[in-house]
């Protein structure tokens, strides 16, 4: 037996992997070290030191060595008092809400269905789509980011697609769309439709109250942008004869011991949460007028946990470079001849870091 060359390799992963997965690109996760990491959409707060003592007291006594409770109980009990669900509807949770969408797009996929969503809008969406044998239209969006009705009405009537996915705030452009339009894409679609609220606690907005009037309506959450992204878990809420189905493509236990404890200590918490949320939403404000008053800079007004903001085309990659030499990591989103063309998305950051990122924009600029 000789060994096989590099060439003889890759000639077999080409043969068995297939070009619908060999043309993916994997999910981007830019190395952060020694940066001020404000691209992700994370929350820069940890919890007072008590309230980490006391959560370090319950992890003391969960045990590693019995798989979690398939119930989770408690967990699903806190978070249908702190999300609010209504009582009749029921909850799936994920492994962060993109195993959510994943396993939506598992039990919808079949030959010719269609996944929708406006564009540009959360790339997982499309991405998801594509691997599980979807087909993905993006509907572009009107030139401020409001939904084009004509366009989403002509598309949903076209490819009568299976999934809807509707950002809701839209990421990355930061805002909330019409919630009448919403209530009228939900009537004309002929298949489910996700209203994805990763971005409520910063939007004093939802669909929630609408579950029981739409029997194709899912609402999706997460705990990722309240200051629990380690922790992975997403939230899928919903009427029972929807979420019994979908149950069976998840995958047993998908939500681990040590989440399961974490996340119902942290909804006990909920309020120190939701004022770290409020905190992130006033210094949104000073972030959006201080990007504003630069030359050369068009900042989108936000109802997310991050901005968006266009320099010239050509400047955009400069713009990303030069802040990185500064210390600072934001997100590049620039294609161009694109609608993101020249666009960059900041990550809202504790005052210091906002600061430190204004500054260093006014220098690179
Ligand atoms: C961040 C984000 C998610 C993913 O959240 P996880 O729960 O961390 O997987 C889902 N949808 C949108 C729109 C997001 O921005």
């Amino acid at each position: 037996m000789t060994t096989p060359t590099p060439a003889q390799r890759q000639a077999r992963v080409n043969r068995w992997i297939t070009p619908r997965i060999r043309a993916l690109s994997s999910y981007q996760v830019h190395d952060a070290a020694g940066l001020i990491k404000i691209d992700f959409m994370e929350n820069p707060y940890s919890w007072p030191s008590a309230m980490v003592e006391e959560w370090l007291a319950v992890l003391r006594s969960v045990p590693l060595n019995r798989y979690p409770n398939a119930s989770a109980a408690a967990l699903k009990a806190g978070l249908r008092d702190k999300l609010r669900v209504p009582a009749e509807m029921a909850l799936l949770l994920g492994n962060g809400s993109d195993e959510l969408i994943q396993i939506i797009c598992l039990a919808l996929a079949g030959p010719g269905r269609m996944v929708l969503s406006p564009s540009p809008s959360f790339s997982m969406y499309k991405m998801i789509a594509s691997y599980t044998g979807l087909g993905y239209v993006g509907v572009p969006l009107a030139e401020d980011f409001s939904l084009d009705m004509p366009a989403m009405r002509a598309a949903i009537e076209r490819h009568q697609p299976a999934v809807v996915f509707l950002s809701y705030p839209n990421n990355p452009t930061g805002n909330v769309w019409d919630e009448h339009e919403l209530c009228e894409i939900i009537e004309a679609a002929p298949g489910v439709v996700v209203v994805d609220e990763a971005y409520q606690a910063f939007a004093d907005a939802d669909f929630m109250p609408y579950l029981q009037r739409y029997d194709n309506l899912l609402i999706l959450r997460t705990l990722s942008k309240l200051g629990l992204a380690g922790l992975r878990l997403g939230i899928l809420i919903g009427a029972a004869n929807w979420l019994d189905e979908l149950n069976k493509v998840r995958l047993p236990l998908n939500v681990n011991v040590l989440t399961e404890a974490s996340a119902t200590f942290a909804l006990q918490h909920y309020d120190v949460l939701l004022a770290q949320a409020a905190q992130i939403c006033a210094d949104r404000a000073v972030l959006l007028a201080g990007l504003q008053q630069l030359p050369g800079v068009t900042a989108y007004p936000s109802r997310a946990n991050f901005i968006l903001f266009r320099v010239a085309t050509e400047r955009a990659d400069e713009v990303y470079e030069g802040l990185k030499t500064h210390g600072i990591l934001i997100r590049n989103l620039s294609v161009p001849g694109t609608a993101l063309a020249g666009c960059l998305r900041v990550t809202v950051g504790t005052p210091a870091e906002n600061s430190a990122f204004l500054s260093a924009m006014a220098r690179v600029l």
